[in-house]
């Protein structure tokens, strides 16, 4: 079984993500490691995981601190001082969900061979049980989110701007509230009460889902709206006329303020709009695969100051390698304090999109790929590693296989004609799966 997926391990709470099974992952890294750092979001199977998880790290003789309902951010900047850190949280996922994320001390993400290791030593049964007078230490420390608050506060400025916050229900309500206020800002919350039942909306952060977040902008006369998925690793906005900001705009806008006049290297998914590029010219946009663990691994491989998911996972390595949506709350209320966001976002290119799929058995995604590999080459510079995209003068087609489902997707972005650019993709497809 493939325990971990690209966002850790995830599913059903009590019927996929176990007591038994976070006993086990306990066991297993608290053998390979002697400090961990824990916490949790707000989900209502969270306490039960997490533990299970203590059980199995101090079983093993790892000494561990818990810091209690927090941000995965809050929880990633902490297990600085530790050897790993662990997160209970299924982030934006239905309530009914769980998960388990592992963390390095630099905040980024357990890589895939980090991963697997952990996986094959589980299916293995490959840890220790230390006699009782090695049994690991356990202990609380309330001081997390106070620390991230003031790493936070030493990298903005500050603005008295009027914000609608909506966390969601989610972890965010720990945190965000209290740093924009402390930033200056006059805070009008929405969802602050974590609440695992996610009673007020989904806890992602789309614009369908964030329709009491707009509407509550326009209604208050605020300068800015931001919400947090449920975890607050996410961070989406609303601008002042109560219009959401998609995910491609959001990550050229960080792009402009980060690089500045240096132009520095910025690191996308394969899948983000020709926008930023154009945006940003001058700075280099390196593209790595879809999920923002790739993205993580892509900035600390090339030394990027800045990379991002238009999901709303938005990766400051000046903070930590985990996406962290606070302090991203804060530096959006910096960057809008200098100008207001319907007028940013105006300076913005704007090219049509058009995304759609065709059914593809799983069995002949690899074959399929390398016959629309062979047919696309011919047409532009070819990018192969997630799916095939291909890069020509009005445009570009991204041909990716679902990771999930028996599917293929294809998408286009043109400068002029999307329609003439996805049907030229579509045919492609259509005649290699023949
Ligand atoms: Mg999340």
């Amino acid at each position: 079984m493939k325990l971990f997926g690209s966002s850790g391990i995830r599913g059903i709470a009590n019927k996929e993500i176990t007591p038994e099974l976070a006993l086990k992952v306990g066991l297993v890294l608290g053998s390979r490691k002697k400090t961990a750092v824990i916490g949790r979001d707000p989900r209502v199977s969270a306490p039960m995981i997490e533990h299970a998880l203590i059980a199995g790290l101090t079983a093993s003789g790892c000494a561990v601190t818990e810091i209690g309902l927090v941000t995965t951010p809050t929880l990633a900047y902490a297990a600085r001082n530790y050897e790993c850190g662990v997160m209970v949280t299924a982030s934006h996922n239905p309530s009914e969900y769980i998960g388990i994320k592992l963390w390095n001390p630099d905040g980024m993400a357990f890589d895939s061979a980090q991963q697997d290791e952990i996986e094959r030593a589980i299916e293995e049964e490959s840890f220790t049980r230390v006699p009782w007078n090695l049994i690991g230490k356990f202990e609380e420390d309330g001081n997390a989110i106070r620390d991230h608050i003031n790493k936070i506060k030493k990298l903005v400025k500050g603005s008295s701007l009027k914000i609608v916050l909506d966390c969601g229900c989610g972890a965010g309500g720990t945190i965000s509230p209290y740093l924009l206020q402390e930033l200056g800002c006059e805070v009008i919350t929405l969802n602050a009460q974590p609440d695992g039942h996610f009673p007020a909306r989904n806890p992602e952060p789309t614009d369908e889902n964030l329709s009491m977040l707009k509407k509550a902008v326009v209604e208050f006369g605020a300068d800015l709206g931001i919400a947090h998925d449920g975890d607050a690793d996410r961070m989406m906005a609303v601008d002042e006329k109560g219009k959401f900001v998609s995910g491609d705009e959001l990550l050229a806008i960080f792009g402009l303020y980060e690089c500045g006049s240096s132009k520095g290297t910025v690191v996308v998914p394969v899948d983000t709009s020709m926008m930023v590029d154009d945006y940003l010219e001058g700075s280099e946009i390196v593209r790595t695969r879809v999920g923002d663990v790739y993205v993580a691994e892509g900035i600390k491989l090339c030394g990027a100051i800045y990379g991002g998911e238009p999901s709303g996972s938005w990766i400051f390595p000046k903070i930590s390698y985990c996406p962290d949506g606070v302090y991203a709350a804060a530096r959006l209320v910096d960057i809008v304090s200098e100008k207001k966001l319907s007028e940013l976002r105006k300076e913005l290119p704007c090219y049509a999109t058009k995304r759609g799929t065709l059914p593809c058995a799983n069995e002949k995604k690899a074959e399929l790929m390398k016959k629309v590999k062979a047919k696309l080459e011919p047409l532009g510079e070819v990018l192969d590693i997630d799916g095939i995209r291909v890069e020509m003068e009005n445009g570009w087609v991204l041909v990716r296989p679902s990771g999930t489902e028996a599917k293929v997707r294809i998408t286009a972005e043109a400068r002029e004609n999307v329609d003439e650019l996805f049907e030229l993709a579509e045919k492609i497809v259509r005649e290699a799966l023949k």
